[in-house]
């Protein structure tokens, strides 16, 4: 580690002892964290550190509203799905309000794995196949079924024979080329593939913004033609919105919504519940119909009352306080602002996104659009130095992730911006 304080050392080895060597920390002087408020985080020291990278507390952190939903409803009953409950019916209304109407279900979990292994579960049993189609560098989550398409987890994990990855849509990486295009000709070729070995493809699952694989938002449209692929190969295509979902893309609540799709299920998670834990699979009823005359389906936490109330309160937040338009006005503006670096900073090779979620891919220098990858550790960990909290992602581990929750304001963009200026100057 870094110049930690000799406590903190002290508390990396407990909690290596304690909980084993599976976990991992973020930066090379790992945070100890003790507060939050709003887009500001507070370490054991008082210092504040501007949040960045904020992806499940997307309201903000305590976000007054959720805070006293969440602590009135545990005050007054908690618990679960094998009562008769009118929150869970209320806020399920409000939710699939905010879906094309074909998406007539909603059903409860605890987190994005869960609702993704529920997703396999019934696209399984509806269409009769197996076969998963995923990008290459995307994670669905961490349950033994879903962790066998999720390629991000690397080597730790065995892709199913069932699997098949295609590669990112990458405009950056593939210049002069008609990325909806290569991308429907790249699922085609999986769906041959899974054919060719006996496989019926049972589902295509993306994250519609594709986080993990590097931001990859542009040109809206581009999903269609392997949506229809998958469909003409009697498969289902499932939209995991647990990164781009809840009003983060700025122009709409839902990432699909980009490329003018209606997908069969959609997943939600992490900002579903401002730290709550609590997701979804929103289902075409069709799809749902005979799994559900089969399945029992009871998740003993999924649904419960007191997560509802808080996932009730943060769909009324995102609406009342209008942060879908905040995402789309105050990213305008940091895109800008990411634009202005670009042109100032040699290694930035491409800056991309959509409303409060960027990707910068960082690279030796714009000519060779070569991979930096030791150049983003340093970006990131100068960051983290200087009071401002991001972090990477992508197949080269060279796109810095830029995620502020969706309450940031101009004057914290600009504050961002000028700690990255300064960060990448180092270099
Ligand atoms: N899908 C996507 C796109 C994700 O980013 C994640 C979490 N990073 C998951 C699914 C899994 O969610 P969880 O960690 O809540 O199981």
């Amino acid at each position: 580690q870094g110049n930690l304080s000799s406590e903190d050392d002290a508390m990396v080895a407990r909690r290596y002892r304690l909980l084993g060597p599976a976990y991992r920390l973020m930066y090379e002087n790992p945070l100890h964290l003790v507060r939050g408020e709003g887009v500001w985080l507070y370490d054991v020291n008082g210092r504040p550190y501007l949040d960045v990278y904020n992806n499940v507390t997307s309201l903000g952190h305590c976000h007054p509203r959720v805070v006293e939903a969440i602590r009135e409803q545990v005050g007054i009953l908690a618990t679960n799905t094998r009562y008769l409950h009118s929150l869970i019916l209320d806020y399920a209304e409000r939710l699939l309000a905010t879906f094309p109407s074909a998406l007539g279900h909603v059903m409860f979990a605890c987190t994005g794995s869960e609702a993704n292994d529920l997703a396999y579960r019934i696209a399984k049993f509806h269409t009769g196949g197996t076969g998963v189609i995923v990008t290459d560098m995307s994670y669905h989550g961490i349950s033994d079924t879903v962790s066998q398409f999720s390629p991000s987890l690397g080597k730790s994990v065995n892709l199913g024979v069932h699997v098949r990855t295609v590669p990112s849509p990458h405009a950056y990486h593939y210049p002069h080329c008609d990325i909806g295009a290569k991308f429907t000709a790249d699922v085609k070729s999986a769906i041959d593939d899974l054919l060719r070995h006996g496989i019926k493809p049972a589902m295509l699952i993306v994250d519609s913004l594709f986080t993990s694989d590097g931001v990859l938002a542009d040109p809206g449209g581009f999903l269609k033609g392997a949506v229809d692929a998958i469909r003409a190969a009697g498969g289902i295509f499932v939209a995991d919105e647990v990164q781009p979902g809840f009003a983060r893309t700025g122009d709409f609540m839902w990432g699909f919504q980009r490329h003018g799709v209606e997908p069969d299920m959609v997943t939600l998670g992490k900002p579903m519940g401002n730290g709550q834990p609590i997701s979804a699979t929103v289902i075409r009823p069709e799809i749902l119909q005979e799994f559900g005359e089969n399945a029992r389906y009871f998740n003993t936490f999924g649904g419960n009352a007191v997560s509802c109330a808080a996932a009730f309160a943060v769909l009324q937040a995102i609406q009342d306080e209008k942060l879908q338009e905040n995402a789309r006005v105050v990213g305008a503006h940091m895109a800008e602002g990411l634009s202005k670096l670009k042109a100032r900073h040699d290694i930035v090779g491409d800056v991309r996104g959509a409303g409060l979620i960027f990707g910068l891919e960082i690279v030796t220098d714009q000519t060779s659009a070569k991979a930096g990858r030791e150049a983003t550790t340093r970006v990131v960990n100068r960051m983290r130095d200087d009071g401002v909290l991001i972090s990477v992602c992508g197949k080269g581990y060279n796109v810095l992730k830029i995620r502020p929750p969706l309450v940031f304001s101009r004057e914290n963009a600009d504050m961002f911006l000028a700690a990255l200026d300064r960060a990448l100057a180092a270099e």
